[in-house]
């Protein structure tokens, strides 16, 4: 494994019954960068994550995150290496019964032996961290709008310090306002903490802005991987699918003004 490689997969095939989703998938993560994972719906995205954590198995080809092989793997091991990465699940995935501190606080409270005084304000730093104040904490998660249920989720998956981060559609279903924000949090975390992100989005605004790299997926292999500026002059038309239509050439319009690149004309 390069020792720049956070995230390395070779040949990795998923099929449920007779129906392949992945056919031989070679992707590599490197420190500190911003990767992102788009296809279509049932490309096998989420497949992929889930299986980059622990939560499930690939039929052959071989996963290792941070340094160690997932295949075969102990579960002290298992344990371990889920100490260090976050993930911040679509849905949230918070605990409807708990504050948002206590929800913050629950993976210290259950993987470290600091008090409540400690574990609160790790919980409060957190919650600083990602973008929402202080009173919040005290909140239930029904009581919270859906940026704010992002944000808290996101704390949640900070607690621990991660080094790696996994985002399952941080911007679906946010305002654009919101989603906005997230773009610069994502940021931010790549850049004040050196924390390496994986994402899965079809936001194009979130990806022009931020994606160092993007993998595409489409008919069980990764179709192309590069800079959104890369993808975007590529020819092949499972990638080109995702440039085009006003969606996709508003972002990069957007993407290029901003950065006082010319805007790109599709061809
Ligand atoms: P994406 O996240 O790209 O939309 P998924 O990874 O969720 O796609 O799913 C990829 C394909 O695998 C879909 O066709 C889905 O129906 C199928 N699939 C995912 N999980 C299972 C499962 N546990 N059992 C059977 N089929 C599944
Ligand atoms: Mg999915």
């Amino acid at each position: 494994m390069a020792p720049e490689n956070v995230i390395e997969l070779r040949q990795v095939s998923t099929r449920f019954g007779a129906h392949v989703v992945h056919d031989g998938i070679d992707l590599a993560v490197r420190r500190a960068e911003i990767f992102a994972l788009i296809g279509g719906s049932g490309s096998g995205k989420s497949t992929l994550l889930r299986e980059m954590i622990l939560l499930q198995k690939p039929d052959s080809g071989s996963i290792r995150v941070l340094g160690v092989d997932l295949a075969n793997i102990s579960d002290a091991d298992a344990l371990a290496l889920r100490l260090r990465w976050g993930v911040m699940f679509q849905h949230g995935g918070l605990f409807g019964a708990l504050t948002v501190t206590e929800n913050i606080g629950l993976p210290l409270r259950e993987h470290t032996a600091q008090d409540d005084r400690e574990i609160d304000e790790i919980a409060a730093a957190k919650l600083a961290m990602a973008g929402l104040a202080p009173e919040v904490g005290a909140q239930y998660p029904a009581e919270l709008s859906g940026g704010m249920l992002k944000r808290a989720s996101l704390a949640r998956a900070l607690a621990l310090d991660p080094e790696l981060l996994f985002l399952d559609e941080p911007t679906a279903g946010l305002d654009p306002e919101s989603a906005g924000e997230v773009d610069q949090l994502v940021r931010k975390l790549r850049d004040q903490f050196g924390i390496t992100l994986v994402m899965i989005s079809h936001d194009l605004d979130l990806l022009w802005q931020t994606a160092d790299r993007v993998a595409v997926l489409a008919d069980g292999k990764v179709q192309g991987v590069g800079s959104m500026a890369e993808l975007a002059a590529m020819d092949n038309p499972a990638i080109r699918k995702f440039f085009e239509g006003p969606r996709g050439r508003n972002a990069q319009e957007q993407a290029q003004t901003q950065s006082g690149g010319q805007a790109w004309k599709p061809k």
